[in-house]
């Protein structure tokens, strides 16, 4: 069995006694080294299960716990070493004047050495191929490439878990590729559990598992593959599929066989050739 690294038991969080409750018994684990994608409509509660990660808020009713520790306000200090994380907007996360200094920021005050902070700086920007711009200043930077200097920054105090809030969501879709493909060749490369947050089905495709959201409640969990199948309930609940999945469910109303459910469209693709073959 996987090392459990969060485990969410019965967590119920509402902002203030007078608002209504926005997450609902919700109970799930993440372990060690695995990809999960958290997806949801807007307001669905997945920002806010990432603030309860990091210890940003506590839930009132359930408990959380980050490698077998409870998060509370004694431990949140050393836990938020563990959970990094990315945020949604590439310019509110830059603090350096220069992309190194950048990724400096979150080593300070944290005893390492110059060497090794030196020695860090290189191998987290090497590991989201942003090492040419080091000295680059930031507003030079697409917001693709601000976003993979702050994953970089995160990675330099060698968290065990990196969660990306829609860090993707403001980007054109040439900065959204930049990222998935960083992050995927992170979660090969490391030993760390990655969380992708985000409301675009196009982007749980290469997770290992989808927790789906709906009004506060995990409404399913799955392989990207289990969940494309149930499309009717992802648009009753207000997600968007993807264009193969729809594509492949119009051609089944046209009695074209096909079996798989395709995650991309080169598996799509791929199902179409054989059937032809067949003919
Ligand atoms: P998502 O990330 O899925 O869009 P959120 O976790 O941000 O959802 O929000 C869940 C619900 O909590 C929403 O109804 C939202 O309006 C409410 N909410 C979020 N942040 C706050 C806050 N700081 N104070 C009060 N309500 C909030």
């Amino acid at each position: 069995m996987e090392n459990k690294l969060i485990e969410f038991r019965n967590v119920s969080f509402r902002y203030t006694d007078e608002q209504p409750w926005v997450l609902k018994d919700c109970s799930f684990t993440i372990y060690e080294n695995e990809w999960v994608a958290i997806i949801g409509h807007n307001g669905s509660g997945k920002s806010t299960i990432a603030k309860l990660m990091n210890g940003l808020i506590f839930p009132q009713e359930g408990e959380i716990l980050i490698g077998g520790r409870a998060v509370n306000e004694e431990t949140v200090w050393s836990i938020r070493h563990d959970v990094g994380m990315v945020f949604q907007n590439p310019d509110n996360q830059f603090v350096g004047t220069t992309v190194q200094d950048d990724v400096a920021f979150g080593m300070e005050n944290r005893g390492f050495s110059r060497d090794e902070m030196i020695r860090r700086i290189e191998e987290s920007l090497a590991a989201v191929g942003m090492q040419d711009y080091r000295l680059t200043e930031p507003y030079r930077l697409s917001g693709g490439q601000k976003q993979r200097v702050a994953i970089a920054g995160v990675l330099a105090i060698s968290p065990q878990v990196l969660i990306l809030d829609e860090a993707t969501s403001m980007l054109d879709p040439r900065g959204r590729l930049e990222i998935m493909h960083t992050v995927s060749n992170i979660q090969t490369d490391r030993d760390l559990s990655l969380i992708t947050i985000t409301h675009d089905l196009n982007e749980v495709v290469q997770a290992g598992r989808v927790i789906v959201m709906n009004k506060g409640e995990i409404w399913k969990e799955g392989t990207p593959r289990e969940i494309f199948t149930e499309k009717k309930v992802l648009r009753q609940i207000g997600l968007d599929v993807p264009f193969t999945s729809t594509l492949a469910e119009e051609l089944r109303n046209y009695q074209i066989p096909i079996e798989m459910e395709p995650l991309n469209h080169e598996e799509l693709l791929e199902e179409l050739w054989t059937l032809h073959s067949k003919m």
